[in-house]
Order: C-alpha cells, then structure tokens, then sequence
C-alpha cells in the first residue's frame, strides 16, 4: 500500500499463549530445549513463546491467529517443531510485503528458573526469524507464587506473550 508522503505502514500485533507442564514431555522454549523434569503439554511440541509470537504476528497482519491456521485437529501439526510454524507465519508476513521491526516477549514461568536461558532464546529466535538479536527483548517473570492463569494452584505451566512492530518493505518506484 502507498502511503502518502512516502511514509511506510506500521502495525503492531500482540499473541498470548499458556500450556500446562506435565511429565513425560521435552520443554522447548524459543526454539531452545531446556533441561527440565516436566514439558510443556501440547499438540505440536508446545512451544509456548513460539505460539505467542506467531499470534503476534498474526494480529499485526490482521490475518486471524494460530489455531486457525494450524487447527490442533491437523493430524500435520502433531508433534511439530513451531519453528516451522514460525516458519510459515513469516512467510505470510513476507507475502504480504511487511517486515519486523521490532519484538518484545514475557516468559511467565513459576519453573525452571529462565533467566539463564534468556540470551540462548534471544538468540535462537532472532536466527530463526532473520533478524538482529537487537530487534528482540526477551523478558522472563513469575507469578510469585500464585497459581498461574486459573491453574488452582493444583497444575502448573508456563505462559508467553509477545508484542510484534512490523513494517512495509520500502519499495522504490522505477
Ligand atoms: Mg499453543
């Protein structure tokens, strides 16, 4: 879209996600799989900051969110790596001719501790999504002790948001 003035569109985009840990699962993080007795619950591998992201993106593209673009009745997404997700939501964005600005995303873990984690995750994503580690904040909090999103105390997970700025590609015309 042409903007008058030359000026390029921006629009912001915000994702949410939450999944309970369970035994018996890998905790994968950002693309990073961290060491930990319990794993996110899910129908892909549960990637909880992933989805955040990816629905970010999603809401600043105006085009929906996760579930409605990978249902979790798809027998294709079980068990699937949401980098590929992530994969498949940049290409919607770079379809649609926007690029990321800038992105912010909470981790709200009550365990495993993350700040240990946070520049691997940093860096990680940044990789996957193409951009400069400088483009990504990536913040990790806790509910300090109480029970996390309607769990009662009795269950426990992990929850993600994300905030995205894209833009339009800048094209020149010849
Ligand atoms: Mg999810």
């Amino acid at each position: 879209m042409k903007i008058a003035g030359g000026h390029k569109e921006m629009r912001i985009g915000l994702g949410f996600d939450v999944h309970p840990l369970v035994p018996g699962r890998k905790l994968i993080l950002g693309g990073v799989d961290i060491p930990h007795p319990v794993g996110l619950l899910g129908h892909s591998d549960a990637d909880v900051v992933i989805h955040a992201l990816c629905d970010a993106l999603l809401g600043a593209l105006g085009s929906g969110d996760i579930g409605e673009h990978f249902p979790d009745t798809d027998p294709a997404y079980k068990d699937i790596s949401s980098r590929r997700l992530l994969q498949s939501t940049l290409a919607l964005m770079r379809a649609k001719k926007y690029q990321i600005r800038n992105i912010d995303l909470v981790i709200i873990a009550n365990q495993p501790r993350l700040s240990p984690y946070k520049e691997e995750i940093k860096k990680t994503l940044a990789r996957e999504l193409g951009i400069f580690d400088s483009q990504l904040n990536i913040k990790a909090s806790t509910t300090n002790g109480l029970p996390l999103f309607g769990g009662g105390g009795q269950q426990d997970g992990i929850a993600a948001y994300g905030v995205v700025l894209i833009e339009e590609f800048c094209e020149k015309e010849s």
